[in-house]
């Protein structure tokens, strides 16, 4: 803890520091404003001295100490540090200018050692509160910053599947949910393809459950791909299920994504012994109504999975379309 005294009269310099350092206070002395900026860094290269308060005559040769003080002030590396006046009794006018300038108590010559020593034990509590408030402010700052960082990536996984990186059924519902009442409002079809992975039980039961997995990171990556327009979605529906929107998209356009789709699997040439078709496909069913005022987005995912059933039954491997 170091006190500056700032002061061209060295032997009232003094005096103030020998009455500082009985009470256990480390001073420094400059006798001209020069001196004083450069133990406080202030337009100076070289490095600061720790400083804790500023003791600054009113009347400096080189700069006035009103002047000195609104230095201190501006300066965001030094302007915490308290600054205590010493005037004379004739200097009410330039005491006004120096609480103007940012300083925070005045000490009249001729001093009283018990005031002196008063004033600036109260001044450093002060500087020490704010110096702690700041550490607090910070420190809650960062905690805000941390926490929301952590809830963005829990709101980001909260959408995702864990899987396969795709979306999940959550956003999946909610999206729909969105896009299905813009079709409404603008009278533009909305086009819903749901897809199955076929005999995927047996791939499980021939390979293993792991294998299992890698086939289903494996084909969403592949769907990843075929759906890359931004307004479109492709979501893990549920466990080997997939479900794609396409907003502003008729039967036609739905329906040459969802054989897209079906070429992306047969392209991957996944090995599947216990399928008729030696490979692992899927199957699709697509609905792509301008929905009516009473339609729910609840009645295209029926139609979109009723026809994927439909796809089931006539043998797999294939797409079929509500008409
Ligand atoms: P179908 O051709 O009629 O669709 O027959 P399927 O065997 O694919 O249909 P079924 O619904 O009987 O089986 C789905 C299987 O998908 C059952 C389950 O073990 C497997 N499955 C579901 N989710 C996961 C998963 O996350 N990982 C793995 N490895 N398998 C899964
Ligand atoms: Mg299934
Ligand atoms: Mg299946």
């Amino acid at each position: 803890m170091a006190i500056l005294i700032v002061d061209d009269d060295s032997h009232l310099g003094k005096l103030l520091g020998l009455r500082l350092q009985v009470d256990g206070y480390e001073t420094i002395s400059a006798h001209t404003a020069d001196q004083a900026l450069e133990y406080l860094g202030i337009g100076s290269e070289s490095p600061r001295i720790n400083i804790d308060l500023v003791i600054l005559d009113i009347f400096l040769p080189d700069l006035s100490g009103i002047e000195m003080c609104r230095k201190i002030k501006e300066d965001p590396d030094t302007c915490d540090i308290p600054v205590i006046m010493i005037t004379g009794s004739s200097d009410e006018e330039h005491l006004r200018e120096a609480f103007e300038a940012g300083a925070m108590d005045y000490i009249e010559k001729p001093f009283k050692g018990v005031e002196v020593i008063a004033r600036i034990r109260s001044a450093l509590k002060l500087k020490r509160e704010i110096e702690q408030r700041k550490r607090q402010t910070q420190k809650l700052m960062e905690a805000t910053k941390e926490l929301q960082e952590a809830n963005n990536r829990l709101r980001l996984m909260s959408f995702q599947d864990a899987l396969t990186g795709l979306h999940n059924r959550r956003y999946f519902d909610e999206f729909l949910d969105k896009e299905f009442a813009r079709a409404k409002r603008n009278r533009t079809p909305i086009a819903m393809i749901m897809i199955d992975i076929d005999y995927f039980k047996p791939y499980n039961d021939y390979f293993g459950h792991q294998a299992g997995d890698d086939c289903l990171k494996q084909i969403a990556s592949a769907f990843a791909k075929v759906i890359h327009r931004s307004h479109d979605l492709v979501a893990r529906y549920g466990g080997e299920e997939f479900a794609v929107v396409l907003p502003e998209t008729g039967k036609e356009g739905a329906l040459a994504v969802a054989e897209a789709l079906r070429q992306s699997v047969l392209d991957l040439q996944i090995e599947h012994p216990a399928s008729p078709f030696g490979i692992v496909t899927i199957s699709e069913g697509v609905a792509a109504p301008i929905p009516e005022l009473e339609d729910t987005a609840k009645l295209l995912i029926k139609a979109a999975d009723a026809a994927m059933y439909q796809s089931k039954t006539s043998g797999r491997n294939r797409i079929t379309a509500v008409e």
